[in-house]
């Protein structure tokens, strides 16, 4: 097990980000200080994470909840455990859920947390322990109507459910102050698999649109995570061929498909590497997104697709960004002149925090929703953005992220306007 960690070139979520708003901020014609503040973030706050290991050395980490902007709602967002998620990453992702809780037009701001460890190394116990400090040190900034944090990378049901038993024990019982919680302590049928069912739901309105195949049709991921095992166990279902997927470890392909309800099981239910499944191919993660596919799905860490790597040589007809900011602008630029679609992040992926915004409702109605219930509301969601961002790039041109960034751009200002006192 050889394999190099995804190569990635330095360009940080939040760079990404900025360049991204400045082109749709151009297109509506934003002024300037609505610009400057919306480059900035409403509030930044690090603290330190320490925790007693498990050998009894103590370890302090570096934690960060950065609220975007909340003009719109409370602050959402997830917090991710990765040595990655450094202050300027987590802004770039606190910013793009601004973009998509407008965009799905949920009545939330944008947030988001991290931090800086590598969760793979630690123990239960330590989870738990950094878990616990780390919310007693930004409980003050959270509640239901103010932040409401939810999973993102490496964290998960559990994670939450010690974030929800450290916020009530300083506020009593407030099941609505964090969402992706266990179903026994108040979380939403399907929410787990909220985000890749929503990403589905894009694909299957852009598939009917385009005649791009779903059944039959070849599918590439990158990352299996939540989303990306989620997402190719439905694609699966839905008859597509996923051909290729990977981990941090290393890829796996078969040119007939992958046997993805076993794949599922290995990886993702039994947590073990898709590099250890006996049904494919070894390659590495830069092989897999040049392999010849009609959707290619980058479902891990952000800018894995540059002007350097891959955006000259990626093989498919469209890019599905499972993951938050995969593709840098220059990349863009290139996808664009060589006729591939990219179906941006905050469009795609934003399944999770619909179905968060649902489960926070139940939670503040008392009133549990059926999974029919939850997933004809999430698909109704995902498809009216669809709809306008769609429409949108077409009547003025541009590419589906301009569009869908100048939508929520416009949502936000117009509110950040209407409350005015600045
Ligand atoms: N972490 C997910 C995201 O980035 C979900 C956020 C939420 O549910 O608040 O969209």
């Amino acid at each position: 097990m050889s394999e190099p960690a995804i190569d990635r070139q330095r360009l940080s979520i939040n760079q990404i980000v900025k360049s991204q708003l400045d082109v749709a901020a151009d297109l509506i014609g934003l002024d300037e200080s609505m610009r400057l503040l919306l480059r900035m973030p409403f509030r930044s706050v690090s603290v330190e994470v320490p925790v007693r290991m498990d050998d009894g050395r103590l370890e302090v980490f570096r934690g960060y909840r950065i609220q975007h902007n909340g003009a719109r709602g409370p602050t959402k967002g997830g917090v991710r455990y990765h040595p990655e998620a450094d202050e300027e990453e987590v802004l770039g992702l606190a910013t793009t859920m601004t973009w998509k809780t407008a965009l799905l037009d949920i009545p939330f701001g944008g947030a988001k947390g991290g931090i800086q460890v590598d969760a793979r190394a630690l123990s239960q116990r330590e989870l738990e322990g950094v878990t616990r400090q780390f919310t007693r040190r930004i409980a003050l900034l959270l509640g239901p109507y103010r932040d409401i944090p939810a999973p993102d990378m490496n964290t998960n049901q559990q994670v939450m459910a010690w974030m929800l038993d450290e916020y009530s024990a300083k506020y009593g019982y407030t099941p609505a102050a964090v969402t992706g919680k266990p179903i026994a302590l108040g979380g939403s049928l399907g929410r787990e698999e909220a985000t890749a069912r929503g990403a589905l739901f894009i694909m299957r309105d852009y598939s009917r649109d385009t005649g791009v195949p779903l059944k039959g049709g070849r599918v590439v991921i990158q990352g299996f995570g939540n989303v990306g095992a989620h997402l190719g166990l439905f694609l699966y279902e839905e008859g597509a061929k996923v051909i290729a997927v990977s981990d941090a470890e290393g890829g796996l392909h078969n040119k007939n498909g992958l046997d993805m309800p076993a794949l599922f099981q290995h990886a993702y239910k039994e947590h073990k590497s898709v590099w250890d499944f006996d049904g494919g191919d070894h390659i590495t993660n830069e092989e897999l997104l040049d392999m010849p596919c009609e959707w290619l799905i980058p479902a891990a860490l952000g800018s894995v697709i540059t002007k350097e790597k891959h955006a000259k040589t990626l093989d498919c007809k469209v890019i599905v960004e499972a993951a938050n900011s995969p593709t840098t602008p220059i990349a863009d630029k290139e996808l664009e002149a060589r006729g591939i679609q990219v179906l941006p992040d905050f469009l795609v992926n934003a399944g999770g925090v619909v179905v968060s915004y649902f489960e926070w409702t139940q939670n503040l109605q008392q009133e549990p929703w059926t999974l029919e219930q939850v997933n004809r509301s999430l698909r109704n969601k995902m498809t009216q953005a669809y709809d306008i961002v769609r429409h949108m790039a077409e009547e003025r041109g541009v590419p589906w992220r301009t569009a869908a960034l100048a939508i929520a751009l416009e949502r936000v200002a117009e509110a950040e306007a209407l409350r005015g006192g600045r």
